[in-house]
Order: C-alpha cells, then structure tokens, then sequence
C-alpha cells in the first residue's frame, strides 16, 4: 500500500457511521474536526463508515450529508464510502498475513469476556473448523506513545492491554480497526479529530500504522456527549435528530461547548458567519481535557 502523497501538510476528516441522523454529538466533532482543519488551512474529507450493514439505518448517509450541508461544512472531493472499499481491506489483510501477522481465532464471546487481553490461544492451538475471525499479532513494536492534540501525553502498550486483536471479524466483515487505518492512509489523512469514545481504538490504529510501514497522523480526542444518564449520544439513547433550520443554534451550541467562547452577538448570526468566527478564532487549547460533556448543559445556551 502506498500513502498518496499530501499536497497540503493538513488534511482532515470527519468519518461517521450511517447508523441514524446527525444529532448534536456527532455535530460537535463534525465542527471540531472541520475548524481545526480549516484553521490550519487544511481540506476536509468525509469519509462514510459503512462498514456494519446490520447496524446501518438505509437514507441515513444520505441524511448526514444533508445535515452537513444546511450547517455549512462543506467537505473537499468525493464523500468514500467503506463499503466500496472491500478490495482495498482485502490486500491489506493479505500484506499482514504474508508477513507472517496473522491467524484465526474462533473464540466464543463468554471465554473473551473473561480475558483482559486476548491470550493467543488460538496461535497455540488452531481452530480446526468455520467460521473464525482474524487476529493481527501484536508482536514487536507495541509501545505506543503519542501527544494527542487535546488530551496531552498517551501511553499504551498494545501487546500487554489488548493482545493480538481482530481485524476481520467472525462473520466476515473487516473489523473497524482495520479499515479505518487502511482508509486513513490510502487518503493521506494527517490529523485525525474524533471522540474520546475511540482514544481507546487510537494504539492499535498507531500500530498499525507501523505494520503498514506509514507515519501515523496526529490524533485528537474530545469529550464526548452523554445524556443525563451519562451515556454516549446516539440513536440508541434516543438523541434527537438536528433540526436543520436551527443550524445557527446548534453550531453556536457546538462552538461554545468546544470552549471557543462564540461572542454573545453572534447567536443571532447566520450559520456561515459563525463558522468564519470559529476558524478565525479556533484554539485548541481551549477544547476541554475530560472525556464527557453532558448534552443537558448546551441546551441552555442560545
Ligand atoms: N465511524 C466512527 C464513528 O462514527 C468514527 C471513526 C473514526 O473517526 O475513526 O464513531
Ligand atoms: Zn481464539
């Protein structure tokens, strides 16, 4: 695989899962990640996750899209869709197991649940029958350590806390770990600003980055939206979808809980001036440094 060659030292994206409509969560690291790039004179991908069919909800890409557009984010090129990409996951796969990385595994999910980290079972003892998922070794250079744009200083050794690790999943889909850094360094990602949810996901992906002999891009993790119970935004804690002639609202919203402090004139702003303010004014160490925001705590502003 070969990196395309950035002509541009920033190129960004925004990667969501076409599993409902765009609520405010996924809102907030559309913006986030489109003014970071647009502050840094960076282009701005989207790239739709439609990797899980069983978890996909059909029109919902097509709606996220939408949404993106009545709040003024344009994005740069064509939108890549995951599920024309199975070639491309298909030769990665391939690489990793010429070299000698991989293996099957058809553990049953109650013996996984009891491990912290995978223990290379199915490396010592080879399942026998169908079906079983992939696991890359995670062998070598698995120290990881990087500075994430807004969570500071992270450290994770890959072998000790997750193992060798799935990247094609038991009923034959390739795991999001995979395509997501096959995707990233097939578009020349160099910043990557998403949730805190996959802070978590962000070694292995470094990982593999080395695997494939790539650069990893700069990461960035921010809080994540919950509910009043303390749970992710998402279609299934019931988040509401946006309302697109509240575009103003929700990005004035969205740019104060960023910590970018939108001045109190601008609330009644049209969308694109409040957009312009934020790439005038976007820094990043204004993002606040924890893992959660709660929703509740917007909805009183503007
Ligand atoms: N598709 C993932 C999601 O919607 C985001 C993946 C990423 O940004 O790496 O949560
Ligand atoms: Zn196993």
């Amino acid at each position: 695989m070969t990196a395309s060659a950035p002509t541009t030292p920033y190129i960004g994206r925004f990667a969501p899962s076409p599993t409902g409509e765009l609520h405010l969560g996924s809102l907030y690291t559309a913006l986030a990640s489109y003014l970071d790039a647009r502050a840094h004179g960076g282009r701005w991908l989207v790239r739709m996750e439609d990797l899980d069919p069983p978890r996909e909800q059909a029109g919902a890409a097509d709606s996220i899209l939408r949404c993106l557009e009545a709040h003024h984010l344009p994005w740069d090129g064509p939108v890549v869709y995951q599920s024309q990409r199975q070639q491309a996951y298909r030769q990665a796969l391939q690489q990793l197991t010429e070299a000698g990385l991989t293996y099957p595994c058809d553990c049953n999910r109650q013996r996984l649940k009891q491990l912290s980290a995978y223990d290379g079972h199915c490396l010592r003892h080879p399942p026998q029958g169908q079906p079983a998922a992939i696991r890359v070794r995670a062998t070598g250079n698995c120290q990881i350590s990087f500075e994430d744009l807004f969570q500071g200083p992270q450290q994770e050794d890959v072998a000790e806390r997750v193992g060798d690790f799935v990247v094609r999943r038991k009923d034959g889909l390739f795991a999001y770990q995979l395509a997501v850094v096959v995707d990233d360094i097939a578009q020349g990602i160099t910043h990557i600003v998403r949730g805190y949810d996959l802070l978590d996901s962000s070694g292995r992906q470094h990982y593999l980055f080395g695997l494939f002999g790539q650069q990893p891009p700069h990461m960035g993790h921010l809080p994540v939206l919950v509910n009043d119970d303390g749970q992710k935004l998402s279609k299934q804690t019931f988040a509401e979808p946006l309302d697109p002639g509240l575009a103003n609202v929700n990005l004035f919203r969205c740019l104060h809980a960023l910590g970018q402090h939108p001045p109190s004139e601008l609330r009644h702003e049209p969308a694109s001036t409040l957009l312009q303010w934020g790439i005038d004014h976007w820094l990043r160490q204004r993002v606040p440094h924890q893992a959660h925001l709660y929703a509740r705590d917007m909805m009183t502003l503007a």
